[in-house]
C-alpha cells in the first residue's frame, strides 16, 4: 500500500532529512539572498537523481517529479527558504554560524521536508499518476514576498497545478500533530507609516505652535473607530500602533511626530475601504488642528483563504496518515503569509506542522531567538506532505 511505503521511506530518510535541516539551520540566509541555500537544494536534488529543475526569481527553484501519465494532473507543494535578522540564542550543535541571521520561522524545516518529499516521490514515481511540482521559494519574510515574484516568473504555469499545498511549523502544536482550517485562515497585513507635521517651539508658548504631539495623540484615539465603528463585526480586523516618535523634551515641542502601525484583516474589499477611512480620519484631524499629515499605507500580503474542498481532502488524508487524534482544527491566525498569493491564483491548502515538545523545553514561538523544533516533526513533515500530494493527484 502506497501510504505504508511512504511512511517507511520517510522513516528511512529521517536521519538525512534531519541532517539537511541542521545544515540549513547552521547556514541561514536572509530573504532574497538564499544563494547558498538554493545551491545546496540543487545539489541534494541532483544526488537523488532528480534533474528536472529550473531557477525562478533568482534564488527560487521549481522541480517536477513526474509519475506515470505525467500530463494527467499536476499538484504543487511549496517550501520557503529564507531566514530572519535575529541573533540565535540556542546552544545547539547546529546553531547559526552567520551572526545576526537565524532560521527562527522554521523555513529550514520546510526546505528540508520538501527535499525529503522529493526523495520519497522520486523513489516511487512508477507508482503514481500525474506530476508533483515542488516549489522552493525565496523571501517569504520580506515584502513583496517571494511567492509574488515566483508567480510573476510563471511558476504556476507549464504545467499549471490544480492546487497547491504548503506547510508551516507551529510551536503551539505538540510534535506528532498537525492542524488544518478550511476557508479564511490568515490575515492581510499592511504597514502604516504616519508623519504628523506641525510647528515646534518652546513648550511654554503654545499660542505660537501647532503641536504635532497632541495631533498624533488625537489621531491614534480617533483611528480606533476604523475597527470599532467602520468594520463589520463579522470580519476580523486589527489596527495596532507599535511605535510613536516625538523627539522633543519636557519643554520642547518637535516639528513632527512619526507613528508606525499595522492593519490586518480577512477581506480584500474591506481592506481597501479601511485604507481610505484611515487616511480620511487622519487628514481631517491634522487639518482641523492646523497641521498636516503624510499617511503611507505600505501594502503587504493579501489574506489567505484555504480552499474548503482541497483542504477537506487534505485533512481527511492526514487523518488517514496520522490518525484522527493527531489532526486538529485550527482557529483564524492574524499573522500574514505570502502563500496567500498562490491561493489567489489556484486552490490552496496551508496547514500547520506541530513542533512543540514541553518535556524537552521546546516551547519558544517563531520569530524569537530561542525558537527550535522537536526534530521528530521532520519525518511527518516529509512523509505527510508526500502523501497529501499523491492523495490529491488521485482525487
Ligand atoms: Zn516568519
Ligand atoms: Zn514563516
Amino acid at each position: 500500500m502506497l501510504k505504508n511505503r511512504i511512511k517507511s521511506l520517510a522513516q528511512e530518510f529521517k536521519t538525512e532529512i534531519i541532517s539537511n535541516r541542521r545544515h540549513l539551520h547552521a547556514h541561514p540566509e536572509l530573504s532574497f539572498q538564499e544563494h547558498n541555500t538554493a545551491a545546496f537544494v540543487e545539489a541534494q536534488l541532483q544526488s537523488y537523481g532528480i534533474s528536472e529543475m529550473e531557477r525562478k526569481a533568482e534564488t527560487g527553484i521549481v522541480v517536477l517529479i513526474k509519475g506515470k501519465n505525467p500530463d494527467k494532473k499536476t499538484v504543487a507543494l511549496r517550501g520557503d527558504m529564507d531566514a530572519l535578522p535575529i541573533v540565535e540564542q540556542n546552544d545547539v550543535p547546529y546553531k547559526s554560524i552567520h551572526p545576526g541571521v537565524m532560521h527562527a520561522c522554521g523555513h529550514d524545516v520546510h526546505t528540508a521536508s520538501l527535499l525529503g518529499v522529493a526523495k520519497i516521490l522520486n523513489e516511487i514515481k512508477d507508482q503514481f499518476e500525474g506530476t508533483v511540482k515542488l516549489i522552493f521559494q525565496p523571501g517569504e519574510e520580506l515584502i513583496p514576498g517571494g511567492a509574488s515574484l515566483m508567480i510573476k516568473d510563471k511558476v504556476l504555469e507549464n504545467p499549471k497545478p490544480s492546487g497547491i499545498i504548503g506547510q508551516h511549523v507551529m510551536p503551539l502544536i505538540p510534535v506528532g500533530k498537525v492542524g488544518f482550517r478550511k476557508g479564511m485562515y490568515m490575515a492581510s497585513a499592511d504597514e502604516l507609516y504616519i508623519t504628523v507635521k506641525g510647528k515646534g517651539g518652546h513648550g511654554a508658548m503654545p499660542e505660537t505652535l501647532v503641536d504635532p504631539v497632541l495631533i498624533a495623540a488625537h489621531m491614534i484615539v480617533a483611528l480606533q473607530q476604523v475597527v470599532s465603528r467602520n468594520a463589520s463585526p463579522k470580519t476580523p480586523s486589527v489596527l495596532s500602533f507599535g511605535r510613536i516618535e516625538a523627539l522633543g523634551a519636557t519643554n520642547i515641542i518637535p516639528n513632527e511626530v512619526k507613528i508606525q502601525g499595522t492593519f490586518r484583516t480577512l477581506d480584500e474589499a474591506w481592506r481597501a475601504k479601511a485604507h481610505g477611512h484611515m487616511v480620511k480620519i487622519a487628514t481631517g484631524i491634522a487639518e482641523g488642528m492646523g497641521g498636516t499629515v503624510d499617511f503611507e499605507v505600505r501594502k503587504g500580503y493579501p489574506f489567505l483563504k484555504n480552499s474548503p474542498e482541497l483542504t477537506g481532502r487534505a485533512q481527511k488524508a492526514a487523518i488517514d496518515y496520522l490518525g484522527e487524534e493527531n489532526v486538529l482544527d485550527l482557529d483564524i491566525w492574524m499573522a500574514a503569509e505570502d502563500f496567500s498569493y498562490y491561493t489567489q491564483e489556484i486552490d490552496g491548502c496551508f496547514y500547520r506542522l506541530g513542533t512543540r515538545n514541553e518535556a524537552k523545553g521546546i516551547v519558544s514561538g517563531v520569530h524569537t531567538p530561542t525558537f527550535d523544533i522537536d526534530e521528530n516533526a521532520l519525518e511527518i513533515g516529509a512523509g505527510l506532505m508526500a502523501w497529501l500530494a499523491l492523495n490529491e493527484l488521485a482525487s
